[in-house]
């Protein structure tokens, strides 16, 4: 049985530009098995072709843009799909611009059809732009949902929401948000992740550190999910939300073996509830990480709308 990987980066593979020990060694162990896999990201800041430099310039070695699906593809995707002939003005940087351009849809700042929002560095004048556009009738895209990101341990970001979010106050209209969690995100990552395998895989993992976006997008879009506790999700977390990953992991290095074996483990087994069961008895609690579902204040509003 073969399974498939679809792979969040920041917090999975690195974390504050420093790799998160174990992860080339994942990574390697993909590529040596010849499993498939796609990184899937919500930043749609960079190109895919960055996203291999930077993998690179961190010692992840062998990769090439076809292995990375971010939330500008899917922007450019979905009006490609839906809308083919559309034009856009668009809020953002290399990624989504390269994403539209590459999909020939023309930018139009007189009267586009789509105001497209993506992460980055935007203007007053440009936000005002939008605005005006909106308010002659274009329709507002958003490339992901997130209203913050992470730039180090006691540093964020805003993020493409939180801009959408500043044009849905001003113009009273209601933006469409892509990347995960929304499941035309997974839809074409799994197409894509067929597409480089060829096949269809038996099954499709998700592997993540967000539980609003990750975990979530996966359930949603019915394949599994693994969440490493290596980025923004801790373990006492876990139970303040109704979804719940299909595995709790301390980090990617402890799929290794399993990718290299292609024995698949066990959710019970998983490292992360190794310090829970000192003597080798199991809980009996069927799902494990109900007992930390307490209502404990998050440190900082959910990372998603
Ligand atoms: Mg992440």
């Amino acid at each position: 049985m073969k399974t498939g990987y679809l792979i969040d980066m920041d917090g999975v593979i690195y974390r504050e530009n420093q790799l998160i020990p174990g992860a080339v060694e994942f990574v390697q162990a993909l590529v040596s098995t010849g499993t498939p896999f796609l990184f899937l990201t919500n930043n749609s800041a960079p190109t895919p072709e960055d996203l291999a430099v930077r993998l690179r310039h961190l010692g992840i070695n062998g990769l090439a843009a076809k292995h990375f699906y971010t939330s500008a593809l899917n922007t450019s995707d979905f009006l490609s799909e839906t809308d083919p002939n559309c034009t856009v003005f668009v809020l953002g940087e290399g990624g989504i611009l390269t994403a539209l351009h590459e999909r020939k849809i023309a930018s139009d700042s007189i009267k586009p059809h789509y105001v497209v929002v993506g992460e980055g560095a935007t203007t007053m004048d440009r936000l005002a732009k939008a605005h005006e556009c909106i308010e002659k009738g274009a329709r507002l895209l958003a490339t992901n949902p997130d209203n913050w990101c992470p730039v180090s341990h006691d540093k964020t970001r805003p993020g493409a929401g939180a801009t959408a979010a500043f044009l849905e106050a001003s113009t009273g209209r209601r933006a469409y948000y892509l990347g995960k969690p929304n499941g035309y995100m997974f839809h074409r990552a799994r197409r894509k992740l067929a597409s480089l395998a060829m096949k269809e895989p038996d099954e499709v993992v998700m592997i993540g550190d967000t539980m609003e976006t990750d975990i979530r997008g996966a359930f949603e879009a019915g394949i599994q999910s693994f969440l490493v506790l290596s980025g923004s999700t801790q373990l006492e977390h876990v139970g303040d939300h109704v979804y719940q990953p299909t595995r709790i992991l301390q980090s990617v290095a402890d799929l290794v073996d399993e990718v290299k074996t292609g024995k698949p483990g066990d959710r019970m087994d998983s490292p992360a509830f190794g310090h829970m069961d000192s003597h080798g008895v199991r809980s009996g609690v069927r799902h494990q990480t109900d007992i930390f579902a307490l209502h404990k204040p998050r440190p900082r509003p959910a990372m998603t709308k």
